[in-house]
């Protein structure tokens, strides 16, 4: 007898039929005799809806009304997962996250859990009471509903998978697993059998979507089992695992994009000591965080050109805040660019190799792509590049490091 916990995205969940079909991968266990824990999302497109609604009526909005409306969807489906066991057979009940409690703290729209209690959830699972959960959503200690940022459902179901201490943890979703590259985009997208949390940590945090960058880390932490799978098919899925059960260390193990960065450049601002503090520290100080940072060799040891990434969302904001400081920091123009996108080639395997990096850049300058900022880390190195040129880019990468399928 194992204990094990399905998560079902929602694609698993976009309609009556999908929820029965994901209601019958949970008899299968329980016909095994596994304990299941089951984490839902709301139904495909349901979220955005909702953000929608809470967002229309007023850009203030207050965020703890927000996450009452935005964390319904995932309510519904809990539910009927819950009717449509119950229909074949099978003994389940719905949890809200606050009927667990999933105890979160006070950050609406992104709150962390901070603790769950499994005591009356781990009775029912050795009852052999199937528990299906509401993922993305917990309760904060001044009884408030909180949701754990866009796709939070990953996070709900492996930090339930380690407090109920689980034999596996299955996130079911539309792809048959992690693959070397998106695989809307990357036609040529190879599905990986195993992959290490700390690369796919990277991807996570680079833009690959596939797993929440939160669930990533908690999986790390607590050593969660898990694996990616398809719930269209009954292929195997990923293994997330730890770099000493790989099988070999691929150079490069995955590429990924994100269009959530934006670019912003001071022209020609002065070349003093404490000028980047002058810059950042305001920018800080309104909780911007910058990512990607060049500044430019003066050529006259007075004035140079500074430009970094911030997030998308932040980057009215950020051209407001350092229009405010231009007197102070004596800049001549100040630039924004929203339309890039950020380029990231990821693997452990990087760590003991040189010339990585070389081959990206090579391979950009044969397409002609311009490389506008570049940033590197032991395992992974980033570029950002004109949006345009994503797909070319990302396809251009991929054949060069050799990880087309063929
Ligand atoms: P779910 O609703 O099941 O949580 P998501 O849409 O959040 O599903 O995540 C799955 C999507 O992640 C896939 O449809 C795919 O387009 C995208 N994705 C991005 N990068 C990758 C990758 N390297 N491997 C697999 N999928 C990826
Ligand atoms: N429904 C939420 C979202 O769309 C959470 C999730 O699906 O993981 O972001
Ligand atoms: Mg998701």
């Amino acid at each position: 007898m194992l204990r094990i916990l399905q998560k079902f995205g929602g694609t698993s969940v976009a309609d009556l039929d999908r929820i029965q079909a994901a209601a019958k991968r949970v008899k299968q266990e329980v016909d095994v005799g596994n304990e299941v824990a089951v984490v839902v999302s709301a139904m495909a497109g349901e979220t955005n809806r909702l953000v929608n609604n809470a967002t229309q009526i007023s850009s203030g909005y207050d965020t703890s009304e927000y996450d009452a409306v935005v964390a319904s969807g995932e309510q519904v489906t809990a539910g009927l997962m819950a009717i449509a066991l119950q229909h074949i057979g099978i003994d389940a009940r719905s949890w809200l996250g606050w009927q667990i409690p999933i105890l979160t703290d006070n950050i609406h729209g992104k709150a962390r859990i901070l603790e769950i209690n499994t005591e009356v959830l781990s009775k029912k699972l050795s009852e052999k009471q199937v528990a299906v959960i509401s993922g993305f959503q917990g309760i904060s200690s001044d009884d408030r509903i909180t949701t754990l940022g866009r796709g939070g459902s990953d996070t709900s179901a492996v930090a339930l998978a380690a407090a109920l201490d689980v034999d596996r943890c299955d996130i079911f979703t539309d792809v048959e697993g992690v693959f070397t590259s998106d695989p809307r985009i990357v036609g040529k997208a190879k599905k990986l059998e195993k992959i290490t949390y700390e690369e796919m940590l990277e991807l996570a945090s680079l833009g690959a979507k596939v797993l929440q960058t939160r669930s990533v880390e908690l999986a790390l932490k607590y050593q969660v089992p898990l694996q990616v799978r398809s719930s269209f098919s009954d292929a195997d899925g990923t293994l997330v695992v730890d770099e000493d059960k790989t099988v070999e260390q691929e150079l490069v193990r995955g590429i990924a994009h994100s269009n959530d960065d934006a670019k912003i450049t001071l022209i020609r601002v002065d070349d003093r000591p404490g000028i980047a503090a002058a810059i950042f520290g305001p920018l800080t100080d309104s909780n911007i965080n910058v990512d990607m940072i060049v500044q430019n060799v003066s050529e006259d040891g007075k004035a140079t050109d500074l430009t970094f990434t911030v997030s998308r969302s932040d980057f009215d904001r950020a051209l407001d805040v350092l229009g405010k400081s231009k007197e102070e920091l004596k800049f001549q123009r100040l630039i924004g660019d929203p339309d890039v996108t950020k380029i990231s080639i990821v693997g452990v395997g990087m760590r003991s190799h040189a010339g990585v990096a070389q081959k990206m850049f090579t391979a950009l300058a044969e397409r002609g792509i311009n490389i506008q900022v570049i940033s590197t880390s032991e395992i992974k190195v980033s570029v950002l590049i004109s949006s345009e040129y994503t797909e070319l880019a990302l396809r251009a990468l991929h054949t060069a490091y050799g990880l087309d399928a063929s």
